[in-house]
């Protein structure tokens, strides 16, 4: 069935292995992000197979998936207070920020008869979550540290995601001086320091990594084999885990400007054309519920995307050498927005390659 996505399980295993080792023989732990794939079985079983310390997600319903395996789970977006009952249950460690959602979690893992452990974020300057007053971190911790079911493990940041801002030497090296801090003022002597995610990796290269950052959150790096602050491929990794199959459903030869008067499209903008000339074009059974074709790559640079609409992709396929037929279908490479949309998607199947 199409439109489908084929995983390449075999490059997948060796992304993770890579990247992994070469974290672990820098000190570093990694949990390995699963909400690119929906947290789906076959892939998170690969990332514990291979031996990473910790699985995370960012959504309940994920977090669910992965409760057979047996390592610690961390919620990665900040609770919200009406899901803290269902994720203690599901999550062995949460990141946070707010005193109440922490004290909500002190109660809920006591129903439970569990202890909780957080993660308190810094917002080094990215401007998502965290603290961005110091004190204020120092606050929290006053009034959390004795909670009977809390237990505060880390501290942690998130950076390259809301402001682009990329991880240094110097904005992650405070992390490491808050840590010292934090041992001197409550004698708490904090097991993670998580140095943010994919787009902290090229600090490994550089031997740029501040002391003290002991854990790297990692999604993209890991399904695409690169790190995310500069796009640069990770040597020996692979970035064609993920490929998209469309298959043809509609192919003429016609005009590339349509005809009559121009009013909006199906997503109320008023289209622009470049007039080619009549080419010949496909249409896909593939659309904008399954994809943003701005995450397509198609592995045959001889053609076009021209547009979708909900269920329609139109490509030029006038340049290429393929003897692409009616029913036989166009591979794509994928963006992380690409992988994370289509294996959402219901309508997308799924297929693993071993
Ligand atoms: C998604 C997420 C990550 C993983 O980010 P990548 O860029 O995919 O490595 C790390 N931390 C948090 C809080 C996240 O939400």
């Amino acid at each position: 069935m199409n439109p489908k996505v084929e995983v390449n399980l075999v490059k997948l295993k060796e992304n993770v292995n890579i990247i992994n080792k070469s974290c672990r023989d820098r000190g570093i732990e990694i949990a390995a992000v699963t909400k690119v794939f929906c947290a789906m079985d076959e892939i998170s079983e690969l990332f514990y197979d291979a031996g990473v310390k910790y699985l995370a997600d960012s959504r309940l319903d994920n977090l669910k998936k992965l409760e057979k395996f047996n390592c610690p789970k961390i919620m990665l977006r900040l609770p919200m207070i009406s899901e803290v009952e269902d994720l203690v249950k599901y999550a062995d460690i949460s990141l946070n920020s707010e005193l109440e959602t922490v004290k909500a979690l002190n109660k809920a893992a006591k129903k439970v008869n569990k202890v909780h452990g957080v993660i308190y974020m810094v917002d080094l300057g990215d401007l998502r979550e965290g603290f961005i007053e110091v004190n204020d971190l120092y606050g929290v911790i006053e009034e959390t540290k004795d909670l009977e079911n809390i237990r505060i493990i880390g501290i942690g940041t998130n950076l390259t995601c809301y402001g682009g801002v990329i991880p240094d030497e110097n904005n992650l090296g405070k992390l490491g001086e808050i840590s010292k801090e934090i041992k001197k003022r409550f004698s708490l002597d904090l097991k993670l320091v998580s140095g943010g995610n994919s787009s902290s990796l090229h600090l490994l290269d550089s031997n740029k990594m501040p002391e003290g950052i002991n854990n790297l959150r990692l999604g993209e790096s890991l399904v695409l084999g690169r790190e995310t602050a500069y796009g640069k491929n990770i040597p020996g990794c692979h970035q064609d885990a993920f490929t998209l199959k469309a298959e043809i459903i509609e192919m003429k030869v016609k005009p590339t400007v349509p005809i009559g008067n121009i009013g909006k499209n199906a997503f109320g903008e008023v289209p622009t054309f470049v007039d080619r000339g009549k080419r010949k074009v496909a249409i896909l059974g593939i659309g904008k519920q399954d994809v943003d074709i701005e995450s397509l790559l198609p592995h045959d640079d001889k053609l076009i995307i021209l547009g979708a609409s909900s269920d329609h992709m139109i490509v030029d396929i006038n340049d290429s050498n393929e003897d692409y037929k009616l029913g036989s279908t166009i591979s794509f490479n994928l963006t992380y927005g690409g992988i994370l949309k289509t294996m959402t998607s219901s309508y997308v199947q799924k297929e693993f390659i071993k």
